[in-house]
């Protein structure tokens, strides 16, 4: 079933996790942000960050957030990265937005990849 990007799911997994229903490993947690390993990881440090509160995507998260949520959420991306040891090294964010980009869950969420080279920044055409 196609993924709904205009009506915020209350079931999908970030939110449950959010709740407390599904576990995590969390790296990283303040008041308005929460960090954690994802569950497949593509590269060898593989991180997600997403705010708490109810945000599909990026979009939705830079019109509907305080400004506070907003500075806090990107001050703690770059928290995270130097808690992670991979500030000096290099890294990628990558933030995927709608059915084009291949967003698989709908609440807001960065990933901060590392630990290896990360290759062309998107996959060739098949
Ligand atoms: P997207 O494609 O939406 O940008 O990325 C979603 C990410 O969430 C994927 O990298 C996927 O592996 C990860 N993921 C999906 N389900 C879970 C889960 O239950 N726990 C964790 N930690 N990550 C998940």
């Amino acid at each position: 079933m196609a993924i709904d990007f205009q009506t915020y799911d209350d079931d999908n997994i970030f939110a449950k996790i959010l709740r407390g229903d599904l576990p995590n490993k969390t790296v990283y947690e303040d008041d308005n942000v929460l960090a954690f390993h994802d569950i497949a990881p593509q590269a060898p440090v593989h991180v997600l960050v997403i705010p708490k509160g109810k945000y599909i995507a990026h979009d939705d998260f830079h019109a509907k957030a305080t400004d506070a949520e907003i500075v806090g959420f990107w001050r703690a991306v770059a928290t995270i990265c130097d808690d992670l040891g991979v500030t000096a090294e290099g890294h990628r964010l990558i933030a995927n937005q709608g059915a084009a980009s291949g967003q698989l869950v709908p609440h807001f969420h960065v990933h901060i990849m590392a630990g290896k080279p990360l290759g062309p920044l998107i996959a060739p055409d098949s």
